[in-house]
């Protein structure tokens, strides 16, 4: 199967080719709330005479907008068609998952400017050249770089404002996996995602977060504060309204740079890692450690051990949630139940060992498991996880510690869930 990859590139646009994708932007958006206030009207019609009105589906919405497109928003013409057509298809895709699971996608609401503002441009309506991109009804747009690999198709291209920088997101299809050089290091390891610190590694390797949300949350508060203080539609309103983007971008960007630095550290060194498979909706329920997690980043830093250890032929083990791994006593393999968040250091109730460090506890226990799942079914069903463990319990892929542990390992599950 062939492997897409998108690659964000900024782009050098003058002040005309600013305004243009300020426009296409705006026609995005126009459409979309369009489609919004349009959708339920068509249902209710439906809903009285179905003979006569078709259910609103998003076809019937893109016929019905391009059919009055000329006579009530002329000024669309002038940017790429693709534009309004993409904002109805996604439009679509927001009703058919807010049906398909009421609970995680909100109906779709009217889009605000200025946040996700974008626009989509279809493969056959766009080229990119060196570092350059024709855009059409527009002409060539300066990229800040060229294309990172050499893609068999280019499958699309999304323009992004970002504060007041724009950028183009190239999703390419690759003809083969483009493999990078493998881990140094063979063997494994186990990574602890601490609240204090970014991640604790089993090796002893510890690093520390970005807190950069942290250290800019009292700048954002103030800005937000400002912010409303300002007259709705002022310049002042404006400025104001940039600068809180720019720091919010800031923090992103730090996020951003810290997770890559540590999932490159990671693939680069080790074959396989093991992690958590952190609950992180139940942990933001948990109002005190909510920001610092959400600051962290979770779902993005296993995105990016997946793509990276793959491409080194690595492999990311992601241990169950039910896993006690800060709870098992590295010297006699049993649970401390008693083990609560605040404790950093612990003595076993069992055996009386000292843990000096609840994390690279943690962390150990983690690469032991992760070590004795890998090269398992790469399955990730809970009934592999179970086989998995199961398999571990036998004694067939680890060496283990001691017969309680094997018993906790397999009864923590079953009573945790
Ligand atoms: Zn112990």
């Amino acid at each position: 199967m062939p492997e897409s990859r998108a690659h964000v590139i900024e782009l050098n646009p003058n002040n005309k080719q600013r305004t243009y994708f300020a426009r296409a932007c705006g026609c995005a958006r126009k459409a979309y709330n369009w489609g919004v206030d349009e959708w339920p009207r068509l249902y209710a019609l439906h809903k009285a005479d179905p003979s006569n009105h078709p259910k609103p589906d998003e076809m019937l919405l893109r016929r019905l907008f391009n059919a009055i497109k000329r006579k009530q928003f002329p000024y669309m013409l002038e940017v790429t068609k693709c534009a309004p057509q993409q904002a109805l298809r996604n439009l679509g895709r927001a009703y058919t998952n807010h049906w398909r699971d009421p609970k995680r996608f909100q109906l779709p609401k009217h889009k605000k400017k200025y946040c996700d503002d974008s626009f989509y441009i279809s493969n056959d309506q766009f080229e990119v050249k060196g570092s350059r991109i024709r855009i059409p009804k527009l002409g060539w747009v300066r990229m800040r770089e060229s294309l990172r690999f050499d893609p068999a198709k280019i499958l699309s291209a999304t323009i992004v404002r970002s504060t007041d920088r724009w950028f183009v997101s190239l999703s390419c299809e690759l003809s083969e996996i483009q493999h990078a050089k493998p881990a140094d290091n063979q063997g494994s390891v186990g990574v602890d995602l601490g609240v204090s610190e970014l991640a604790v590694c089993s090796n002893g390797y510890r690093i520390e977060g970005p807190k950069a949300y942290a250290a800019n949350v009292k700048k954002l508060k103030r800005l937000q504060r400002g912010l409303s203080r300002q007259k709705k539609g002022s310049k002042r309103r404006a400025r104001r309204r940039l600068e809180l983007a720019k720091v919010h971008y800031r923090i992103a960007c730090l996020r951003k740079e810290s997770l890559h630095q540590l999932t490159h550290y990671l693939t680069s060194h080790f074959h396989t890692i093991g992690i958590e498979d952190l609950n992180v909706g139940g942990l933001l329920k948990n109002h005190r450690l909510a920001m610092r997690i959400a600051d962290m980043g979770f779902y993005e830093f296993r995105r990016q051990l997946a793509y990276k250890s793959q491409a080194r032929g690595g492999e990311l083990v992601v241990v169950d949630r039910y896993f006690p791994s800060s709870r098992l006593c590295r010297e006699c393999g049993q649970k401390n139940e008693g083990l609560k968040l605040s404790d950093r250091q612990w003595r076993c109730p069992h055996c009386g060992a000292f843990i000096a460090d609840r994390d690279l506890n943690a962390a150990l226990n983690i690469r032991d498991i992760a070590a004795s799942y890998a090269g398992a079914d790469p399955t990730n069903s809970s009934s592999g996880r179970m086989q998995a463990l199961a398999r571990e319990s036998e004694g067939l892929r680890v060496k283990p510690r001691s017969v309680n542990r094997k018993e906790n390992v397999k009864s923590s599950l079953i009573r945790f869930e």
